[in-house]
């Protein structure tokens, strides 16, 4: 069970990042509960970051696709610190470095572990709702 999904994320939209046209689809994808990625149409490799060309083969082939945005934790750290108010509530939290099975790796929160994680624990996406056009993403372990 999930207990952080409880909590509010009231004000977390001040700090999304400036959202451009290259990003746009990948916003509008956690919005509507989906995690998407870019997929070149030359090779057919994921990347994430967004860009207008493929990292790789170059091709300038980029569509947006849904994920499952499973993966593993490939590095990890846990903040003691409050670096900022809105993540008072969840201190200590994890910010992990997630290496996604559809290729590549994610930064992201890890809110509310019931316990610690470890390296190569499976982790799935967890997307956290700010408003009624605003989500971000965040992982939890499979099994918890
Ligand atoms: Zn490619």
């Amino acid at each position: 069970m999930n207990t952080i999904s409880t909590l509010n994320f009231e004000g977390f939209g001040e700090l999304f990042p400036e959202i451009t046209g290259l990003t746009q689809p990948f916003w509008d994808g956690l919005a509507q509960g989906e995690v998407r990625l870019q997929k070149c149409a030359a090779c057919g490799t994921h990347q994430y970051p967004a860009e207008s060309f493929c990292y790789a083969c170059g091709a300038q082939a980029m569509s947006w696709v849904k994920v499952a945005g499973e993966g593993t934790v490939y590095s990890f750290i846990v903040v003691h610190q409050v670096y900022h108010k809105l993540f008072k509530a969840f201190m200590p939290y994890t910010v992990a470095i997630v290496q996604m099975d559809e290729g590549p790796r994610m930064l992201s929160a890890m809110l509310g572990l019931q316990k610690p994680i470890a390296i190569g624990d499976r982790v799935k996406p967890c997307i956290r709702v700010v408003d009624n056009e605003r989500a971000f993403l965040t992982y939890v372990p499979v099994n918890q």
